[in-house]
């Protein structure tokens, strides 16, 4: 037995029955002690050579760990195999109320993981002590790509999810180069946390490699306990990352937390009213709330006075330990939280109840809201600021435009560009001598150009041939333009 309820939950197990049912548990990622267990069985190896390992041996539970096999590393790990497994044979049945769950249950996706754990591995809600998270390991993007060439060739399915516990940007940058530069004609989805990498710039990229979904944690929606998880991020960068995704036609959901310690009366209503104006503004589209659970794993669950909370019990338990039970130090009661912050979320999600006043969905008195009815539309108008990063790469992922010279209204030479997309024709009108100087450059900003592009060399590139114009250039309105038409700076 392994996988993930032994990996949390049977980690100190002691109960001796559980081997009535099992000959061995294994703990964390499987391959080096399955491997070991299989020669072991074979007579190939000594027991005391298992790796990671669970057994009873006299009566009694032992834990081996001692073998010098070593880890697989992310690149070395073979795809999944399904081809004896008829996949036709199965229908999609399930219907969801939610936008991302249907997304998890409907239809077949391919799972992988670009990345082995979680390169943030901080917030204190999580397993952060665990393998499974804190073991960050990532995949070389082109391999990815061949193993999901491999998955799309066994199964005929094109659509993937890579289950990873928080794909890191950079990665996912590289992924999405890789899958245009391929043209493969794939759709994926992924879990992610709202960091500010995710650029307008970027998720336009991801857009276009087939990324159709996202789901992250917004958590308490509270930047007061946002620190205390250690998340990382504010209520104002989530909001301004999902209207880059959503800007960009990507799907996003939201994993949203009530009753984390210390969390007020106050907090959850005015968590429900930034929801409840990001969902109005269109920034997020799909969500669930969870209660907070405390996991044994957890910072919080390995020092809960720091949080100010008591655990119960402090025996181990012989069976599963991963839930621990705690109480709360002068806490508010989360409970009367629970069905007025669901009720309203699955309204929201239909796009109605926006109106309502939030005392509407509960049965008991709540505070009023302090957040102002346009705290979250002020983030979202702030416009984006380009910063100029010499190491960003520079990008356009469409077809090379067509140019002709064209003579102004006040008689001046200009350069027509013509961009033909999906979306339509697009037309650029520029400086000739920059538009001419562009034209022949272009084939550099494109996907299939040999030689990573980056912004210091184009920077170089531009000034050899006009001498310390290129700031004013860069900040001119046919450069925004032509970064509106999809000129990427990654
Ligand atoms: S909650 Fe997500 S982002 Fe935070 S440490 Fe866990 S996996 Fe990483």
């Amino acid at each position: 037995m392994g996988g993930g309820f032994p990996n949390t939950e049977l980690r100190t197990v002691s109960d001796k029955r559980v081997f009535d049912y099992v000959d061995f548990i294994t703990l964390d990622d499987g391959e080096a002690p399955l491997l070991n267990l299989l020669e072991f069985v074979s007579g190939k190896r000594q027991i005391e050579n298992l790796k990671r390992t669970f057994c009873l041996q006299n009566n009694q539970i032992i834990y081996i760990d001692n073998s010098e096999t070593k880890d697989f590393s992310q690149n070395e790990l073979p795809v999944p195999d399904y081809s004896d497994l008829n996949l036709k044979n199965y229908l999609s049945v399930i219907e969801m109320a939610n936008p991302m769950h249907s997304l998890w249950s409907n239809g077949r996706w391919n799972k992988l993981t670009i990345a082995h754990g979680c390169y943030w591995a901080k917030c204190t809600f999580c397993d952060v002590s665990l393998d499974y998270i804190k073991r960050y390991d990532q995949t070389a993007a082109p391999l990815i790509c061949d193993r999901m060439q491999l998955l799309i060739d066994q199964t005929g399915e094109n659509g993937f999810h890579f289950v990873d516990e928080a794909a890191p940007p950079g990665l996912l940058r590289d992924l999405a180069i890789e899958i245009l530069k391929r043209k493969m004609n794939v759709v994926w989805w992924t879990n992610i946390r709202f960091e500010k990498s995710f650029t307008r710039d970027l998720c336009r990229l991801l857009k276009a490699s087939g990324c159709i979904a996202m789901s992250g944690g917004l958590e308490v929606a509270s930047d007061r306990l946002l620190k205390l998880i250690d998340k990382g991020v504010t209520v104002e960068q989530v909001t301004k990352v999902c209207r880059n995704f959503s800007d960009a036609g990507i799907l996003v959901h939201s994993y949203l937390m009530y009753g984390y310690p210390t969390q007020t009366k106050q907090e959850p209503v005015d968590s429900l009213e930034m929801v409840r104006q990001l969902f109005e503004s269109g920034v997020i589209q799909s969500g669930f709330w969870h209660r907070f659970a405390m996991t044994a794993h957890s910072p919080v669950g390995m020092n809960p006075e720091f949080y100010k909370t008591k655990l119960i019990s402090a025996a181990h338990p012989t069976f599963a330990n991963n839930d621990v039970e705690y109480e709360e130090i002068n806490a508010a009661d989360h409970s009367v939280f629970s069905e007025g912050l669901r009720k309203s979320l699955y309204n929201y999600m239909r796009g109605v109840g926006f109106d309502l006043p939030l005392q509407k969905w509960f049965d008991e008195k709540i505070p009023s809201t302090k957040i102002d009815p346009d705290y979250i539309l002020r983030f979202i108008e702030e416009p984006e600021i380009p910063v100029f990063r010499p190491t960003a790469r520079i990008i356009y992922t469409g077809i090379k435009p067509t140019a002709k010279s064209v003579t102004s209204k006040s008689k001046k030479q200009q350069t027509e560009l013509t961009f033909i997309s999906n979306s339509g024709i697009e037309k650029i009108l520029i400086e000739e001598n920059y538009g001419n100087w562009l034209m022949n450059y272009f084939d550099h900003f494109l996907i299939s150009a040999p030689h990573v592009l980056t912004m210091s060399k184009f920077k170089e590139d531009f000034e050899k041939v006009f001498p310390g114009d290129f700031d004013l250039f860069w900040i001119s309105k046919s450069a925004a333009r032509l970064r509106e038409i999809g000129l990427l700076v990654l």
